[in-house]
């Protein structure tokens, strides 16, 4: 039985998921921070429980060929990064090794080590033994995030900002990021001196009392234009203007100065207003080929370069023809959306967040493509919505071929069910009613990028036991000198001659109003039986706008420039009116 405070000469032989050095003492996993597989240490036990135990290096008796010195001298306090102590050659290779020991593992899978693109862009498939390991870490593995959220605390009665201590809220004041560029920590000085100098207080989360709360700050790689933010406890700040003045003066490429209100008792960082101090409340930045647009609540991959490359595996792995529906779950700003629209006949995006997705919708419409749709909504419920269009087929997707009636068409005939979907989920992965839902659809493919090999493995599992099979996974290293890693899979149908008739159809799931209500199909049906001529989808939504009823919001999208578009002829609206009346949409 292992014992706090013993011990051991003991040789690293592994890492865990975070980057830590596992040996065995007494048969036990212990784990220990900022050791190297190979090296041969003597461990001294710091914590013992039930499964698996902590300990710490005491010595190293055989230093790892991968040692060097730390770029950062506050990694080890700070804890943000985990592998400033190993060359980026070892990263790699534990980041590989990570993702496929997961796939394997939790995904029940048997593949060799996956690729990995390291932050330079260099390939890497065998892991450590590469041009890297002279050099400790590309230059490419600093200063590469173009966002940082800085907490302010006060400390010998002056603000400070820095990093939280690892598991804690103990700020470290740290002088110099190594992963963030030189600017990011030039604003946060001139902010703490003006905080200093103009005596703002600070937010005391225990007190609840105090203004300032953290520092965030975001930046265009391409376009180089920068957007701080402020988090504050309150509505205003004292002295604004001296400090839009300042900012304007000190920091190179200022666009974008807002206030975010965040009142409440929490550890989310952005309060849900922003009010803009200074330029526009939003930043550009130029992303595959297109400019996005940023506002601070949007997400945008904190690694430019890393994310391109990513995005362009997942275009190249839902190897589209130009023609086929393409449903984007977690679209964010629409980054992947429109990456895929290129390459699509019709693209879809879905996210929760209402200004993210008018960001994308805006985004869309400023880079000029039409063929893509937007949908604010929980992907769980949109994906639902999306296979429940496919009436009569249900668990057995695979198992038998459906004639579907009605307005459900076949995949072929419209090219409107989505022959691919791409999630891109937060941490937590996929909810089985998500995954339920897509396996209904039943794309050809399934691609799915993941910040979390663990629960992209428990995801794959459950696809692979749902007639798909796991035909590509790949690794990019977004995160460097962190444990944090981005995987992308690619999924394919068992059976892909198995036609399943199931049609996306955008109109019918209305995703702006919860309440059930009559399908465009339904409405057209009433006023060809009642009034004997047809009316179109594009004159029922017009109506519906008329009437302040939620559209399915795609129409807008449609409309190429300067198109001149036919107005609902007043008998047709008539019709129109009175079928909403009829299935009680309208008084
Ligand atoms: N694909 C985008 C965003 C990926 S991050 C990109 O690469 O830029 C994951 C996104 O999922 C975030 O924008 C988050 O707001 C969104 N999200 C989180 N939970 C969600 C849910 N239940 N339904 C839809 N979107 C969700």
């Amino acid at each position: 039985m292992l014992k706090v405070g013993q011990v051991e000469r003991t040789e690293i032989t592994g890492y865990s998921s975070e980057g830590m050095g596992i040996c065995r003492i007494d048969g036990c996993a212990v784990f220990v921070p900022n050791a190297i597989r190979g090296e041969l240490c003597e461990i001294k036990v710091t914590h013992v429980s039930r499964n698996s135990a902590h300990g710490k290096i005491e010595q190293i008796i055989e230093r790892s060929p991968h040692r060097i010195t730390r770029t950062c001298p506050d990694a080890k306090r700070c804890g943000g990064c985990q592998l400033h102590h190993m060359d980026y050659a070892e990263e790699l290779a534990f980041k590989a090794q990570k993702v496929t020991d997961a796939l394997n593992r939790i995904g029940s899978q048997n593949i060799p080590l996956v690729k990995i693109t390291g932050a330079d862009g260099t390939v890497s498939t065998q892991g450590a033994e590469s041009e890297l390991q002279k050099e400790g870490a590309p230059a490419a593995a600093f200063a590469y995030r173009n966002k940082a959220q800085y907490p302010v605390a006060e400390q010998e009665g002056k603000p400070v900002a820095g990093f939280y201590k690892n598991r804690t809220h103990e700020v470290i004041p740290v002088k110099r990021c190594a992963i963030l560029p030189e600017i990011f920590d030039r604003v946060r000085d001139v902010v703490v001196r003006w905080a200093a100098e103009d005596r703002v207080s600070v937010y005391n989360e225990h007190s609840g009392k105090g203004l300032l709360r953290h520092i965030y700050v975001r930046k265009g790689t391409i376009s180089g234009q920068l957007m701080v933010c402020l988090v504050v406890n309150g509505k205003t700040l004292p002295r604004e203007q001296r400090l839009v003045n300042t900012l304007r003066r000190e920091i190179p490429g200022l666009a974008s100065v807002v206030l975010s209100v965040n009142t409440k008792n929490t550890n989310v960082v952005l309060g849900e207003e922003i009010r803009t101090l200074w330029g526009e409340p939003f930043i550009e930045d130029q992303l595959c080929g297109f400019t996005f647009r940023l506002s601070p609540h949007s997400f945008y991959q904190v690694n430019h370069d890393q994310a391109q490359r990513l995005y362009a595996k997942a275009v190249e792995l839902a190897a589209l023809h130009g023609t086929e529906t393409v449903l984007d779950l977690y679209c964010g700003t629409g980054t992947i959306t429109l990456a895929l629209s290129r390459e699509a006949g019709r693209a879809i995006g879905v996210e929760v967040i209402p200004q993210a997705i008018e960001d994308a919708k805006e985004n869309a419409l400023r880079n000029g493509v039409q063929n893509v749709e937007f949908f604010c909504a929980d992907a769980g419920e949109a994906a639902q919505r999306f296979a429940s269009q496919a009436s009569g087929i249900g668990d057995q997707a695979f198992g038998d071929e459906k004639a579907v009636t009605g307005h459900l068409s076949p995949v072929t005939a419209h090219g409107s069910s989505p022959d691919v979907i791409l999630v891109d989920p937060p941490r937590k992965g996929l909810a089985p009613e998500v995954i339920d839902a897509v396996v209904t659809m039943a794309p050809k493919r399934v691609v799915y990028v993941s910040c979390d090999p663990a629960t992209l493995a428990r995801d794959v599992k459950l696809f692979s036991e749902r007639g798909y099979s796991l035909s590509h996974a790949e690794a990019f290293d977004l995160f460097p000198r962190t444990f944090h890693v981005e995987t992308v899979v690619q999924l394919v149908r068992k059976n892909p001659d198995m036609a399943v008739c199931v049609t996306v159809n955008l109109e019918d799931a209305d995703l702006t109003a919860a309440e059930s209500k009559a399908t465009y199909e339904q409405i057209k049906d009433y006023a060809l039986n009642t009034y004997g001529f047809q009316v179109t989808s594009l004159q029922i939504a017009q109506t519906k706008r008329k009437l302040g009823l939620p559209t399915g919001d795609h129409y807008n999208l449609s409309q190429k420039e300067n198109q001149v578009i036919p107005q609902c002829p007043p008998e047709k609206e008539n019709a129109i009116r009175e079928a909403l009346r009829h299935f009680r949409m309208l008084n």
